[in-house]
């Protein structure tokens, strides 16, 4: 008889998990309560203009197409994948406006034509961090990498890199100021401290000059929209509009899920849920299966918000960066102006070009602030910043969002995507993709990676189905 498989949500790391084991023989339904796939890398129609929700950039190809190779999906039948080359802009407010291409050599250049010697400085250390890129790559495509792992792919090399902040290794690269502030806005936008954040962050820059940034045509939401229409056809069966309120379990061992008005039986479950698996989706008995310990540990994870965002019909210029940062000094001071019609001009209506503003805010000042400080941060940003509206020649604010309506939007664990990229937490562990308390229980998604990236919850997804069918005896 066929295995049963209930996969609790249909974002990317619930997409991927159930293509994988319906490829394996499993039968497989996904329980979604929104009423489609993709998760917060879906996307939406206003005035016939697209936007992805959440994600705007691709920024690990190779997590993506490794995952994408593992599911039988052969990308470019599907979406053609646009290098992008004139990748992003900082301002500080100053006159020290710093732009990262994706050509080194250009980037190079242009930090030499105000700093002398800083162009050779920062080729240095991009050779070095794609040296090292490469050496932990392989790491990211295990569940569990070990001792043995580390030392066969030669990154028992970069241990002590790994063990250091993005702050710290940031400081050794000897570049000037405002060039170390744009090379660390990745923390930035997530509304965080470089210090905080884990070293690898310091390699982005590095992957996005050798192996580039992408976006797919038609959006980020193209990729969630192939992985539902391979799942369709391997024969995974989709609730939507429906949300799991429970994983059932007897004995330490998972029973199935329940419904409102139902029960679905199951050999194993996947969430796709994050932390909520733990903390409010087990019922009695599985909850009763977890220490005070862990229960506390969870309890205490530092949450990453979605923080504020503005979907925009904008008019005028669409020239490169097609992404502008701009830094203040107030707590949460990181805004980013998304404009994908400077990469897709066919996203373009009546002359109106899709456009997004967003910005971090922490999880403690979204939780204090509540529906209200958060909706006051978002007006502030919105009506009295003057410096993204001068791109601009004409604009409309289509819909916003703030913390507690990405959370009701997308059951996310309390509003939040999940436990923040710290250094700390990386190097704690990221939750298993197979539950060390509950059988048969695992999990898929941002919550088992410190990263919060499309292309780590699609390795994620598949991480989760291969610790299954390793289980069961499917596979070595
Ligand atoms: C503003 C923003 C910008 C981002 N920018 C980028 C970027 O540029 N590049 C990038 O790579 N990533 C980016 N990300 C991150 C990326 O979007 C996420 O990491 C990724 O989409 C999360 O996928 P996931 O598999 O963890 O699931 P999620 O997207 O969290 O999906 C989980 C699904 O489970 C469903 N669900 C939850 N609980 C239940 C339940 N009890 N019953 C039924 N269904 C349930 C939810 O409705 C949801 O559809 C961004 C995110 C945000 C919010």
């Amino acid at each position: 008889m066929r295995r049963r498989a209930v996969i609790i949500g249909a974002g990317i790391g619930g997409l991927t998990a159930a293509i994988r084991l319906a490829h394996n023989d499993y039968e497989v339904t996904v329980v979604e309560s929104r009423p489609a796939a993709g998760g917060l890398a879906s996307g939406f129609e206003i005035d016939g203009l697209h936007f992805d929700a959440g994600p705007y950039i691709l920024l690990d190809r190779p997590g993506l197409d490794w995952a994408f190779q593992r599911l039988c999906i052969n990308p470019t039948d599907y979406f053609q994948l646009h290098r992008i080359s004139g990748v992003y802009q900082v301002d500080d407010g100053s006159a020290e406006l710093i732009s990262i291409d994706d050509s080194l050599e250009t980037t190079a250049e242009g930090f030499d034509a105000r700093w002398p010697g800083a162009g050779e400085r920062y080729r240095r250390f991009i050779n070095k961090s794609i040296a090292t890129y490469q050496r932990l790559q392989s790491l990211q495509w295990q569940s569990r990498p070990g001792l043995l792992d580390v030392i066969r792919c030669g990154a028992w090399r970069d241990v002590p890199f790994i063990l250091r902040s993005l702050g710290s290794v940031l400081n050794t690269a000897r570049l000037p100021p405002p060039v170390i502030q744009a090379l660390g806005i990745w923390s930035h936008v997530a509304g965080q401290s470089a210090n905080a954040a884990p070293s690898p962050l310091a390699l982005v820059t590095s992957v996005m000059h050798r192996i580039g940034a992408y976006y797919p045509t038609g959006g980020i939401a193209t990729i969630a929209k192939v992985l539902f229409d391979v799942a369709v056809k391997a024969g995974v069966e989709f609730r939507f509009g429906t949300s799991v309120q429970r994983i059932g379990c007897e004995n330490r061992t998972v029973t199935g899920v329940k419904l409102h008005t139902e029960t679905l039986p199951a050999d194993i479950v996947i969430s796709n849920a994050g932390l909520a698996t733990y903390t409010t989706l087990l019922d009695d008995v599985g909850h009763a299966a977890l220490t005070g310990r862990r229960r506390r540990y969870f309890d205490r994870l530092s949450l990453q918000s979605p923080g504020i965002c503005a979907y925009l019909a904008v008019r005028g210029q669409t020239e490169p960066p097609y992404l502008r940062f701009r830094l203040n000094d107030e707590p949460d001071g990181c805004r980013l102006l998304i404009t994908p019609g400077v990469i897709d001009k066919s996203l373009e209506r009546d002359g109106w070009h899709p456009a997004r503003l967003v910005a971090p805010m922490a999880q403690s000042r979204a939780d204090a602030g509540g529906e209200k400080g958060q909706r006051e941060f978002l007006n502030r940003i919105v009506e009295s910043e003057a410096w993204w509206r001068e791109t601009f020649s004409d604009v409309r604010v289509l819909r916003t969002r703030i913390p507690c309506e990405w959370g009701s939007h997308f059951s996310l664990h309390r509003n939040s995507m999940n436990p923040v990229m710290t250094s700390r937490f990386m190097l704690t562990g990221r939750i298993a993709h197979q539950s060390p308390w509950i059988r048969n229980l695992y999990v898929a998604g941002s919550a088992t990676h410190p990263g919060q990236w499309v292309s780590f919850c699609a390795v994620s997804g598949i991480h989760a189905a291969d610790r299954v069918l390793t289980d069961a005896g499917i596979q070595s």
